[in-house]
């Protein structure tokens, strides 16, 4: 009997993953990606370490998921965080899991990752062919094929597996979704998550590659308290960007309606009377100074001339001349230091894409497009994300899983 043909469309995470789990069904699987490198993407996430998946259940993955997290419910029942763990290592990859369930390879290469695919790909003799899809050819409410910048790939299964918009310089550059949207599917607002903020004002501009190292940051949706968490932080030139902002703009999912900002607690371990104690006790030591150059002990010197900006504390006025009113004015701003939001960044400076093939025209337990037979999604190209913790590639795991194992065994 003739193997059948398949033909993934996108040589990342997750168009690695089908093309494995198809060829291992038997399927005779032909694998496009334009860039000379598989897995670009996968290369630089983790900040090259790849934090590639998170070592969760079932529970926790969905709770992790806050966009169309139930449509995965099925693929993350079969696959979860531990099946992803243990496929990798029967890859010959070592694992290692850090904090917050963070799984990382042992090495803290991504290469280890991407290599370990790579190998597999080529051992189940995947074709692997440098080439950019253009066109999903469908007969009939069927897919027949593929057509390429370099030739047609005659398929009886397609995956598109193209991933998001963001970081377009590795290849995710939304052709996938023209694709989707040819073939009759609808594509929500693609919009970026996990996304560095443009700030309303100057006032980060003016502390520009300043890193805030342990500081305790807490989201404000229309004044109502939404998310806090602890970590490491950035001003730039725009806004703010870091691990910490990073992690908080996945909560922001409604710029178009709702206003938001930023509190920052710049001296998250002292509660208030410990803080004011330091207060004092730098005030003491520097009862002759003026004001503004009382607080070097306290904050870097990028900090602060805003920080005595934002009081109204003249700054010339000399610390032994300060009011406990003053003081306690000081004392606020540390703790609830206000940075209002304009919106996010651009989506291509996002980590991942919000929005995309819309999943209420996709079998959530097969992947299947529920308009064209034997059109099969996977990876970010679907309008699903997560947060940060490696949730985000196990949605591509998971579903690239799925999307091969049901697309080699589907009868035509
Ligand atoms: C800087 C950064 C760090 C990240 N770190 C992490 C992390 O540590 N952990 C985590 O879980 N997630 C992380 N992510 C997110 C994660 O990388 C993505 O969610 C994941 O790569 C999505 O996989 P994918 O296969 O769907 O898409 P991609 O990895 O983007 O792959 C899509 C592929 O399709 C190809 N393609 C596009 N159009 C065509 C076409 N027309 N024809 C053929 N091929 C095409 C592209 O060239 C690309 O190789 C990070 C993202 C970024 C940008």
């Amino acid at each position: 009997m003739m193997s059948k043909q398949i033909v993934v469309v996108g040589g990342g995470a997750a168009g690695m993953m089908a093309a494995i789990c198809a060829a291992e069904q038997g399927a005779s699987v032909t694998l496009l990606e334009p860039n000379e490198r598989l897995g670009k993407k996968l290369n630089i996430t983790g900040k090259g370490r790849c934090n590639v998946t998170n070592n969760a259940d079932l529970e926790t993955l969905l709770a992790n998921t806050p966009k169309n997290g139930k449509f995965l419910y099925s693929v993350f029942s079969r696959f979860d965080g531990r099946d992803t763990m243990a496929f990798f290592e029967e890859l010959g990859v070592p694992l290692k899991t850090e904090r917050g369930n963070r799984v990382f390879p042992v090495s803290d290469r991504a290469f280890d990752i991407s290599g370990a695919l790579e190998r597999r790909l080529k051992a189940l003799r995947v074709t692997l062919v440098r080439d950019r899809a253009v066109h999903l050819e469908i007969e009939e409410g069927t897919v027949c094929g593929v057509l390429g910048e370099r030739r047609e790939y005659p398929a009886q299964a397609v995956i598109l597996a193209t991933g998001g918009v963001s970081y377009p310089a590795t290849g995710s550059t939304g052709e996938g979704h023209r694709m989707a949207a040819e073939a009759g599917h609808t594509v929500t607002p693609l919009r970026g998550s996990l996304v560095p903020l443009r700030e309303q004002g100057n006032l980060c501009a003016r502390m520009q590659g300043l890193s805030l190292r342990n500081v305790s940051l807490t989201v404000f949706e229309n004044d109502k308290k939404i998310y806090t968490d602890f970590g490491e932080m950035l001003f730039t030139h725009f806004g703010v960007s870091g691990p910490l902002v990073l992690s908080a703009s996945a909560h922001m999912r409604r710029f178009e309606k709702k206003k938001y900002r930023l509190e920052i607690d710049l001296k998250p371990a002292l509660d208030e009377q410990q803080l004011d104690k330091r207060l004092l006790s730098d005030f003491t030591k520097y009862a002759n100074s003026d004001f503004c150059n009382a607080l070097g002990d306290l904050l870097p010197q990028k900090l602060i001339p805003v920080v005595v900006g934002l009081t109204e504390i003249p700054p010339h006025q000399k610390v032994h001349d300060l009011t406990k009113e003053q003081r306690r004015e000081l004392l606020r701003l540390l703790k609830h230091f206000p940075i209002a939001i304009a919106g996010p960044c651009p989506v291509t400076d996002a980590i991942i894409t919000s929005g995309g093939v819309k999943v209420g025209e996709i079998n959530p337990a097969t992947m299947e497009s529920k308009l064209v037979k034997g059109l099969y999604f996977s990876g970010e190209v679907i309008d699903v994300d997560a947060y940060t913790g490696g949730f985000n590639l196990q949605i591509a795991w998971a579903t690239g899983r799925a999307a091969g194992l049901a697309a080699a065994e589907n009868e035509t």
